[in-house]
């Protein structure tokens, strides 16, 4: 009941309301646009960026094939651009016809990791809601041999998670998360601080597995603990900074973080998303507004975080109290 009466909600909401909330976490319109965002955080703080086509799920052949000609002309552009040492690919299967099949699915992706290769440009398979799980990683597993700088996801909500870990093939890339999506209780964990400690906890695991490990949150704990781990491995002699970066999305304020990491001898990555069209980018941001209600709060705790935001709150203030004085004095 809840759920309907909040999805109503959202999906009422008009689409430049909802750009208007988006606009510190999309690059903008065109594949330009994602491309100069992340040009411009490499030369000027020498954080790294995976971009990522925002759009809905699909469900035609048509619009399938329209998304992989965009991952084409992307994976061109980065080349020209001579970015493919700093620029990576985040993508989703259910833009590229999981729906339909996985032999037409893994088809599609195919066409993009092929020409992606050549450009020597990894991609990263997101991973979406959980019944996606088992068919994301039986694909990732699949391709990785012919493809070995490919990456995937994992939640670490999700109870399955230790055990997929202990299943990967030993040169994955793996990216890990707590997991954007709602899932219900009889699979995952609902509480935050567990998903956190198991995030370190599984970090470690994958690190000590050999496995290339991306950490994304934002989360200040699970950074710090991952951070200490890795100064005493260091000071035991054994230095991931080859074997592990942090993520984190854009437009999510965590500058102080960022350099301290990166001070530490550790990559940044932020994951920049971009529209080819902003019909596509509002419905995919309506889904995830709905899927996860909390990013409404986040948008407004970051927007009252940012100072010049508190400078015009508090010029507005000033403003009106002066007219307040005007009339009643
Ligand atoms: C690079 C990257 C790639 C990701 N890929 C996937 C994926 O493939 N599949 C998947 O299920 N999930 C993915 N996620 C989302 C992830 O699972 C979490 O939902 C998200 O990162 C929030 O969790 P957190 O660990 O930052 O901790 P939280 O405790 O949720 O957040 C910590 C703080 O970070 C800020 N914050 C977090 N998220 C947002 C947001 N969306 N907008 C604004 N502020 C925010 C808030 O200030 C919040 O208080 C990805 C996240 C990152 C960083």
């Amino acid at each position: 009941m809840f759920s309907t009466i909040k999805e109503a909600i959202v999906n009422m909401l008009p689409g430049p309301f909802v750009r208007l909330f988006a606009s510190p976490y999309v690059a903008g319109l065109g594949m330009n646009a994602g491309i100069n965002t992340a040009e411009k955080l490499w030369k000027e703080k020498g954080i790294y960026a995976t971009l990522d086509l925002l759009g809905e799920a699909v469900h035609t052949r048509e619009l399938v094939e329209r998304n992989v000609g965009y991952y084409l002309n992307l994976i061109e552009l980065i080349e020209k651009r001579k970015a493919t040492d700093h620029i990576t690919i985040s993508l989703k299967l259910t833009s590229l016809g999981i729906h339909e099949s996985k032999a037409y699915c893994i088809e599609n992706l195919e066409k993009i990791l092929s020409r992606a290769d050549q450009a020597n440009i990894p991609v990263t398979i997101d991973m979406e809601d959980s019944p996606y799980t088992d068919i994301t990683l039986d694909i990732y597993k699949e391709l990785l041999s012919s493809h070995p700088t490919l990456g995937t996801v994992l939640q670490t909500r999700l109870f399955r998670t230790e055990k997929d870990i202990q299943e990967l093939p030993p040169n994955s890339r793996i990216r890990l998360v707590i997991g954007i999506y709602k899932e219900p209780p009889e699979i995952a964990y609902t509480e935050k601080k567990i998903m956190h400690e198991r995030l370190v906890e599984f970090s470690k695991l994958l690190l000590e597995k050999g496995i290339y490990t991306e950490v994304g949150t934002h989360n200040d704990y699970s950074i710090r603990k991952v951070l200490d781990f890795l100064q005493e491995q260091k000071k035991q002699g054994k230095d991931y900074a080859n074997k592990v970066e942090f993520q984190m999305l854009l437009g999510v304020p965590r500058e102080r973080i960022q350099r301290i990491i990166k001070h530490k001898g550790y990559k940044v990555r932020l994951y920049v998303p971009f529209a080819m069209d902003w019909g596509d980018g509002v419905a995919y941001l309506k889904r995830r507004m709905i899927e996860n209600p909390n990013m409404i709060g986040y948008v407004l705790k970051n927007l009252l975080a940012s100072r010049k935001i508190q400078a015009l709150i508090g010029l507005i203030g000033i403003v009106a109290l002066s007219y307040l004085r005007i009339y009643y004095l």
